[in-house]
Protein backbone atom coordinates (compact mmCIF):
# COMPACT_ATOMS: atom_id res chain seq x y z
CA UNK A 1 0.00 0.00 0.00
CA UNK A 2 0.95 3.56 -0.93
CA UNK A 3 2.11 6.10 2.01
CA UNK A 4 0.43 9.36 1.73
CA UNK A 5 3.68 10.97 0.73
CA UNK A 6 4.15 9.26 -1.83
CA UNK A 7 1.10 9.98 -3.16
CA UNK A 8 1.74 13.23 -2.91
CA UNK A 9 4.94 12.99 -4.43
CA UNK A 10 3.65 11.53 -7.84
CA UNK A 11 0.81 14.41 -7.92
CA UNK A 12 3.63 17.11 -7.52
CA UNK A 13 5.39 15.30 -10.71
CA UNK A 14 2.35 14.74 -12.87
CA UNK A 15 1.34 18.34 -12.52
CA UNK A 16 5.07 19.40 -12.84
CA UNK A 17 4.88 17.12 -16.55
CA UNK A 18 1.51 18.93 -17.06
CA UNK A 19 3.40 22.50 -16.56
CA UNK A 20 6.02 21.20 -19.04
CA UNK A 21 4.10 20.14 -21.81
CA UNK A 22 2.12 23.17 -21.50
CA UNK A 23 5.35 25.24 -21.98
CA UNK A 24 6.47 23.30 -24.63
CA UNK A 25 3.06 23.48 -26.46
CA UNK A 26 3.09 27.34 -26.59
CA UNK A 27 4.34 29.08 -29.42
CA UNK A 28 8.32 30.46 -29.60
CA UNK A 29 9.02 33.87 -30.46
CA UNK A 30 10.71 34.68 -33.12
CA UNK A 31 11.87 38.30 -33.78
CA UNK A 32 11.58 38.14 -37.78
CA UNK A 33 14.58 39.88 -38.20
CA UNK A 34 16.84 38.44 -40.76
CA UNK A 35 20.01 38.12 -38.93
CA UNK A 36 22.82 37.29 -40.65
CA UNK A 37 25.17 34.41 -39.64
CA UNK A 38 28.17 36.23 -37.32
CA UNK A 39 31.40 35.85 -38.85
CA UNK A 40 33.73 32.50 -37.66
CA UNK A 41 37.06 34.75 -35.80
CA UNK A 42 39.57 32.45 -34.21
CA UNK A 43 39.93 34.45 -30.75
CA UNK A 44 43.66 33.52 -30.72
CA UNK A 45 45.16 33.24 -27.00
CA UNK A 46 47.64 35.78 -25.27
CA UNK A 47 50.37 36.01 -27.63
CA UNK A 48 48.17 35.84 -30.84
CA UNK A 49 45.85 38.34 -32.33
CA UNK A 50 41.94 37.34 -33.52
CA UNK A 51 42.09 36.11 -36.61
CA UNK A 52 40.27 39.21 -38.17
CA UNK A 53 42.44 41.86 -36.30
CA UNK A 54 45.09 44.27 -37.49
CA UNK A 55 47.93 43.69 -36.09
CA UNK A 56 50.49 46.41 -35.08
CA UNK A 57 52.95 45.16 -33.78
CA UNK A 58 53.43 41.28 -32.96
CA UNK A 59 57.26 41.75 -31.35
CA UNK A 60 59.21 41.66 -34.59
CA UNK A 61 58.45 45.04 -36.68
CA UNK A 62 57.31 48.26 -36.07
CA UNK A 63 56.72 48.79 -40.08
CA UNK A 64 53.31 49.38 -39.25
CA UNK A 65 53.81 52.80 -37.70
CA UNK A 66 55.55 56.00 -38.76
CA UNK A 67 58.93 56.83 -36.70
CA UNK A 68 59.19 52.93 -35.30
CA UNK A 69 62.05 52.44 -37.09
CA UNK A 70 63.91 54.91 -33.96
CA UNK A 71 61.97 52.49 -31.26
CA UNK A 72 64.48 49.82 -29.69
CA UNK A 73 63.10 46.36 -30.41
CA UNK A 74 63.84 43.69 -27.69
CA UNK A 75 62.89 39.92 -27.29
CA UNK A 76 59.27 40.20 -28.00
CA UNK A 77 58.74 44.02 -26.87
CA UNK A 78 58.98 47.81 -28.26
CA UNK A 79 61.05 50.49 -26.38
CA UNK A 80 59.96 54.02 -26.75
CA UNK A 81 62.64 56.09 -28.29
CA UNK A 82 63.44 59.65 -29.43
CA UNK A 83 60.01 60.31 -30.98
CA UNK A 84 56.26 59.05 -30.76
CA UNK A 85 54.91 56.40 -33.51
CA UNK A 86 51.70 56.88 -35.71
CA UNK A 87 49.76 53.97 -37.55
CA UNK A 88 50.03 53.70 -40.86
CA UNK A 89 46.42 52.86 -41.24
CA UNK A 90 43.63 54.87 -39.66
CA UNK A 91 40.94 53.52 -37.94
CA UNK A 92 37.29 54.84 -36.78
CA UNK A 93 35.25 52.63 -34.79
CA UNK A 94 37.73 49.82 -33.18
CA UNK A 95 38.36 47.57 -30.81
CA UNK A 96 42.05 47.92 -29.23
CA UNK A 97 44.45 45.42 -27.63
CA UNK A 98 47.81 46.71 -26.27
CA UNK A 99 50.21 45.58 -23.53
CA UNK A 100 52.65 47.96 -21.92
CA UNK A 101 55.09 48.18 -18.63
CA UNK A 102 56.28 51.15 -17.01
CA UNK A 103 60.15 50.67 -15.93
CA UNK A 104 60.99 47.99 -13.26
CA UNK A 105 63.60 51.03 -12.22
CA UNK A 106 61.31 53.62 -10.63
CA UNK A 107 62.53 57.46 -11.77
CA UNK A 108 60.86 60.49 -11.37
CA UNK A 109 56.97 60.88 -9.69
CA UNK A 110 53.72 61.96 -10.72
CA UNK A 111 53.92 63.28 -14.39
CA UNK A 112 57.18 61.98 -15.31
CA UNK A 113 57.12 58.56 -14.12
CA UNK A 114 56.76 56.17 -16.76
CA UNK A 115 54.16 58.60 -19.07
CA UNK A 116 53.07 57.59 -22.19
CA UNK A 117 49.71 57.53 -23.82
CA UNK A 118 47.81 55.61 -27.01
CA UNK A 119 45.69 58.93 -28.40
CA UNK A 120 43.11 57.61 -30.60
CA UNK A 121 42.68 59.19 -33.94
CA UNK A 122 45.22 61.04 -32.85
CA UNK A 123 43.33 63.16 -30.47
CA UNK A 124 42.12 61.47 -27.45
CA UNK A 125 44.92 60.32 -25.20
CA UNK A 126 44.46 56.96 -22.67
CA UNK A 127 46.74 58.09 -20.75
CA UNK A 128 49.25 55.71 -19.58
CA UNK A 129 51.41 56.11 -16.43
CA UNK A 130 53.22 54.87 -13.54
CA UNK A 131 50.19 54.68 -11.26
CA UNK A 132 51.31 52.30 -8.91
CA UNK A 133 52.03 54.52 -5.82
CA UNK A 134 52.62 57.23 -7.42
CA UNK A 135 50.47 59.97 -7.03
CA UNK A 136 49.38 62.97 -9.43
CA UNK A 137 45.94 64.68 -10.68
CA UNK A 138 43.59 61.93 -10.82
CA UNK A 139 42.24 62.82 -14.44
CA UNK A 140 46.07 62.62 -15.69
CA UNK A 141 46.85 59.17 -13.95
CA UNK A 142 47.23 55.43 -15.66
CA UNK A 143 44.36 55.10 -17.30
CA UNK A 144 42.32 58.06 -17.71
CA UNK A 145 41.08 60.05 -20.34
CA UNK A 146 43.94 62.82 -20.08
CA UNK A 147 42.54 65.65 -18.27
CA UNK A 148 38.94 64.64 -19.12
CA UNK A 149 37.72 61.20 -16.61
CA UNK A 150 39.54 59.47 -14.32
CA UNK A 151 39.81 55.77 -14.20
CA UNK A 152 36.63 54.10 -12.14
CA UNK A 153 39.34 52.33 -9.95
CA UNK A 154 42.92 52.31 -10.01
CA UNK A 155 43.79 48.79 -11.89
CA UNK A 156 47.73 49.14 -11.83
CA UNK A 157 50.24 46.88 -11.47
CA UNK A 158 53.14 47.87 -10.09
CA UNK A 159 57.25 49.32 -12.03
CA UNK A 160 58.09 46.90 -14.60
CA UNK A 161 55.09 44.48 -14.58
CA UNK A 162 53.11 43.93 -17.58
CA UNK A 163 49.85 45.85 -17.96
CA UNK A 164 46.78 45.55 -20.88
CA UNK A 165 44.43 47.89 -22.11
CA UNK A 166 41.52 46.49 -23.77
CA UNK A 167 39.67 49.37 -25.70
CA UNK A 168 36.09 49.71 -27.42
CA UNK A 169 36.20 53.08 -28.79
CA UNK A 170 33.79 54.46 -30.95
CA UNK A 171 34.42 58.08 -33.16
CA UNK A 172 32.98 60.75 -33.30
CA UNK A 173 30.56 61.69 -35.87
CA UNK A 174 30.09 65.03 -37.38
CA UNK A 175 27.90 66.67 -40.08
CA UNK A 176 29.46 68.17 -43.11
CA UNK A 177 29.52 71.71 -42.08
CA UNK A 178 31.60 70.67 -38.17
CA UNK A 179 28.61 70.29 -36.10
CA UNK A 180 29.29 66.98 -33.50
CA UNK A 181 26.45 64.46 -34.06
CA UNK A 182 27.67 62.31 -31.91
CA UNK A 183 30.51 61.97 -29.42
CA UNK A 184 33.67 59.96 -29.07
CA UNK A 185 32.39 56.72 -26.69
CA UNK A 186 35.07 54.50 -25.03
CA UNK A 187 34.68 51.24 -22.98
CA UNK A 188 38.26 50.49 -21.29
CA UNK A 189 39.49 47.23 -19.12
CA UNK A 190 42.84 48.02 -17.75
CA UNK A 191 44.04 45.09 -16.96
CA UNK A 192 40.74 43.45 -17.09
CA UNK A 193 39.11 45.62 -15.08
CA UNK A 194 36.67 47.89 -16.30
CA UNK A 195 37.34 51.54 -15.77
CA UNK A 196 35.54 53.30 -18.44
CA UNK A 197 31.81 52.19 -19.34
CA UNK A 198 31.15 53.92 -22.45
CA UNK A 199 32.33 56.75 -21.45
CA UNK A 200 31.33 59.80 -23.90
CA UNK A 201 34.49 62.14 -24.47
CA UNK A 202 34.21 65.72 -23.92
CA UNK A 203 36.49 66.35 -27.17
CA UNK A 204 40.35 66.84 -27.98
CA UNK A 205 42.51 65.97 -24.94
CA UNK A 206 44.58 69.07 -24.57
CA UNK A 207 47.60 69.82 -21.74
CA UNK A 208 47.29 73.58 -21.79
CA UNK A 209 43.33 73.79 -22.95
CA UNK A 210 39.83 72.54 -22.04
CA UNK A 211 38.52 69.45 -24.38
CA UNK A 212 36.51 70.26 -27.88
CA UNK A 213 35.61 68.97 -30.71
CA UNK A 214 37.17 70.08 -33.80
CA UNK A 215 35.78 68.27 -36.98
CA UNK A 216 38.09 65.87 -38.63
CA UNK A 217 37.92 62.32 -40.68
CA UNK A 218 35.68 59.22 -40.14
CA UNK A 219 39.14 57.50 -39.68
CA UNK A 220 42.74 58.84 -38.44
CA UNK A 221 45.85 57.10 -37.30
CA UNK A 222 46.29 55.97 -33.99
CA UNK A 223 49.68 57.29 -31.78
CA UNK A 224 51.53 56.70 -29.13
CA UNK A 225 53.23 58.81 -27.06
CA UNK A 226 56.74 59.72 -26.36
CA UNK A 227 56.72 61.28 -23.16
CA UNK A 228 60.91 60.75 -22.03
CA UNK A 229 59.87 57.36 -20.60
CA UNK A 230 61.08 54.19 -21.84
CA UNK A 231 57.97 52.19 -21.61
CA UNK A 232 57.69 49.09 -23.08
CA UNK A 233 54.92 47.65 -25.39
CA UNK A 234 53.86 44.62 -27.41
CA UNK A 235 50.82 42.96 -28.32
CA UNK A 236 49.36 45.81 -30.53
CA UNK A 237 46.20 45.08 -32.39
CA UNK A 238 43.40 46.67 -33.85
CA UNK A 239 39.88 45.01 -34.94
CA UNK A 240 37.18 47.24 -37.15
CA UNK A 241 34.20 46.78 -38.16
CA UNK A 242 32.63 46.99 -34.93
CA UNK A 243 29.13 48.39 -34.65
CA UNK A 244 28.00 51.39 -32.40
CA UNK A 245 25.10 50.37 -29.87
CA UNK A 246 23.63 52.93 -32.03
CA UNK A 247 23.59 51.69 -35.17
CA UNK A 248 22.92 48.03 -34.47
CA UNK A 249 20.27 46.76 -35.97
CA UNK A 250 18.67 45.84 -32.99
CA UNK A 251 17.47 49.29 -32.51
CA UNK A 252 15.53 48.82 -36.19
CA UNK A 253 12.46 49.83 -36.51
CA UNK A 254 10.38 48.17 -39.34
CA UNK A 255 9.72 49.88 -41.90
CA UNK A 256 5.76 49.29 -41.43
CA UNK A 257 6.12 51.30 -38.46
CA UNK A 258 7.73 54.12 -40.38
CA UNK A 259 4.88 57.26 -41.67
CA UNK A 260 5.22 58.44 -45.24
CA UNK A 261 8.44 57.22 -45.48
CA UNK A 262 9.23 59.05 -48.65
CA UNK A 263 12.97 58.52 -48.94
CA UNK A 264 14.63 62.18 -49.86
CA UNK A 265 17.42 60.54 -51.70
CA UNK A 266 19.70 57.70 -52.48
CA UNK A 267 22.51 57.74 -51.23
CA UNK A 268 25.76 55.08 -50.21
CA UNK A 269 26.94 54.50 -46.98
CA UNK A 270 30.09 56.30 -46.95
CA UNK A 271 28.94 59.65 -47.88
CA UNK A 272 25.95 59.60 -45.47
CA UNK A 273 24.53 62.74 -45.00
CA UNK A 274 23.92 62.31 -41.46
CA UNK A 275 27.71 61.52 -40.78
CA UNK A 276 26.28 58.49 -39.71
CA UNK A 277 28.25 55.84 -41.09
CA UNK A 278 25.92 53.35 -41.08
CA UNK A 279 27.81 50.25 -40.44
CA UNK A 280 24.99 47.27 -41.47
CA UNK A 281 26.10 44.17 -43.75
CA UNK A 282 27.82 46.95 -46.37
CA UNK A 283 26.33 47.21 -49.62
CA UNK A 284 23.59 48.06 -48.16
CA UNK A 285 21.42 51.37 -49.74
CA UNK A 286 20.45 53.98 -47.38
CA UNK A 287 17.69 57.04 -47.46
CA UNK A 288 17.84 59.51 -45.42
CA UNK A 289 14.01 59.71 -44.39
CA UNK A 290 12.40 63.28 -42.94
CA UNK A 291 16.34 63.72 -42.54
CA UNK A 292 15.30 61.42 -38.94
CA UNK A 293 15.54 57.91 -40.00
CA UNK A 294 17.96 56.04 -42.00
CA UNK A 295 16.82 52.99 -44.23
CA UNK A 296 18.86 50.70 -45.19
CA UNK A 297 18.87 47.08 -47.15
CA UNK A 298 20.41 44.31 -46.12
CA UNK A 299 22.08 42.07 -48.90
CA UNK A 300 19.06 39.67 -48.34
CA UNK A 301 16.75 41.97 -49.72
CA UNK A 302 15.31 42.96 -45.99
CA UNK A 303 14.58 46.61 -45.16
CA UNK A 304 14.67 48.43 -41.93
CA UNK A 305 15.04 51.73 -40.69
CA UNK A 306 16.83 53.36 -37.49
CA UNK A 307 17.37 56.92 -36.24
CA UNK A 308 19.77 58.78 -37.28
CA UNK A 309 21.90 59.08 -34.17
CA UNK A 310 22.24 62.77 -33.81
MG1 LIG B 1 50.76 60.65 -21.53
Amino acid sequence: MKSPRLTLAGLLSLLLAALLAANWAADEYKSGIDWPEPAIVDPGDSVRAPSDAVVLFDGKSLDAFEGGENWIIENDYAIVNKNGITSKQAFGDCQLHLEFATPAEVSGEGQGRGNSGVYFMGKYELQILDSFENKTYHDGQCASFYKQRPPMVNASRGPGKWQSYDVIFEAPRFSRDGKLLKPAYATVLHNGVLVHNHFALLGGTFFDRAPAYEQHADKLPLSIQDHGNPIKFRNIWVRENIQSPADHPSQAVPMADVPNPTPLAEIQVSSDPCGCSVSCDVSCTTHRIGGALLRFRRPTGAMYSQPCPR
